[in-house]
């Protein structure tokens, strides 16, 4: 057995998170079904990795020195990302999120030492927005850089340099097919991008929640949003920064009920256990690998992410009156 890597320093814990075959997933699709194990990150979410590249592209650009603050609106797991690599690099950190979101995440954020402010959820042309709210924070701060995940496209450069390339290396340069959901569009955007740039037959397909814009916008051209979902972190009504030029092949809708049935088949079976975005990304992942082999790719593989932990989310997700109270399904061991 190989030991891990020694890291010198804990930002270099970031990234470089395992892959793991998804068994259920692969059985139902007939493909090979991969999850990137961003969980695996130091604040637990694929946005450890947005965090420490916006960071460090504020220092490059000379916006941010020590003891400087760092102000960001976030649905959470972004300003723990931010909270961890601004603490371990001498920053203070502000973060801005909608009041809606999970307590743990809240819980989180105060215990890393952030300075939360929560403001009720409303529509992004409101100047009373989560995001508005805290790049006007930032104008205001002494010292402070507004870290701008969804148009700062240092953010989709963490996932052309670090997530596509390592996807390329743990599959041994054969990939079929990549699919996620965007919230800021970072990640899909990044990953394919520099999955293309390695082999340019890679498929990438977009995997939207209900309630985002994007499904139809890469369907029909229109920006326009059907339903709602429960799901944290994902749906966007808009094409970001990070979403410009995306290479997007085709795209699926899925539902928070199919997002959710994965959630509790890769608990209960495989023992991962994961938020909501992660089981809507595998439900697209089965989607895309079934259309692949539709296209005639012999047992396509198809990567996709594992978000972040469920952890975050004891008091929803995995909460029988949470759930009962949103009119979804419960799930089997939390009936009694
Ligand atoms: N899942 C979760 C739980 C998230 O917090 C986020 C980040 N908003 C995403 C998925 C989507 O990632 P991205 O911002 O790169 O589109």
């Amino acid at each position: 057995m190989i030991a891990p890597p020694l890291r010198s320093n804990a930002i270099d814990l970031i990234g470089n998170t395992p892959l793991v075959l998804l068994k259920g997933p692969s059985e139902a699709s007939g493909c090979e079904i991969y999850g990137k194990c961003e969980f695996a990150n130091p604040g637990a979410s694929v946005k450890d990795r947005a965090a420490l590249y916006i960071i460090r592209d504020a220092e490059a650009r000379g916006d941010l020195k020590l003891g400087g603050c760092v102000v960001e609106g976030t649905a959470g797991n972004t300003g723990i990302g931010i909270a961890l690599v601004a603490n371990a690099l001498g920053y203070r950190t502000i973060i801005v999120m909608p009041d809606n979101q999970s307590k743990e995440k809240m819980d989180t954020l105060r215990a890393l030492g952030a300075e939360l402010v929560l403001v009720p959820p409303t529509k992004y042309s409101d100047c009373n927005h989560f995001v508005h709210t805290s790049r006007r924070l930032a104008e205001e701060t002494d010292g402070a850089v507004w870290a701008n995940q969804f148009d700062n496209t240092a953010n989709r450069k963490a996932h052309i340099e670090g997530t596509a390339q390592e996807l390329w290396e743990q599959l041994e340069e054969r990939v079929d097919g990549f699919t996620c959901a965007a919230g800021t569009g970072g990640t899909i955007a990044g990953v394919g991008m520099g999955l293309k740039q390695l082999d340019e037959t890679v498929a990438i397909a977009l995997t939207d929640p209900h309630g985002a814009a994007l499904y139809n916008y890469y369907a029909n051209g229109e920006l326009a949003a059907e339903g709602s979902s429960v799901a944290e972190g994902i749906g966007q009504g808009r094409i970001t920064g990070n979403l410009e030029g995306a290479p997007i092949d085709t795209q699926f809708r899925i539902s928070d009920e199919q997002g959710l049935e994965w959630v509790a088949r890769l608990l209960r079976e495989e023992g991962l256990c994961l938020g909501l975005s992660s089981g809507i990304n595998v439900a697209g992942a089965v989607a895309l690998g079934q259309y692949l082999k539709r296209q005639g790719r012999d047992t396509p593989r198809v990567a996709t992410i594992l978000c972040d932990t469920g952890f975050r989310y004891l008091s929803t997700l995995y909460n029988r009156d949470w759930l009962t109270a949103k009119g979804l399904p419960v799930f089997d061991w939390l009936k009694n």
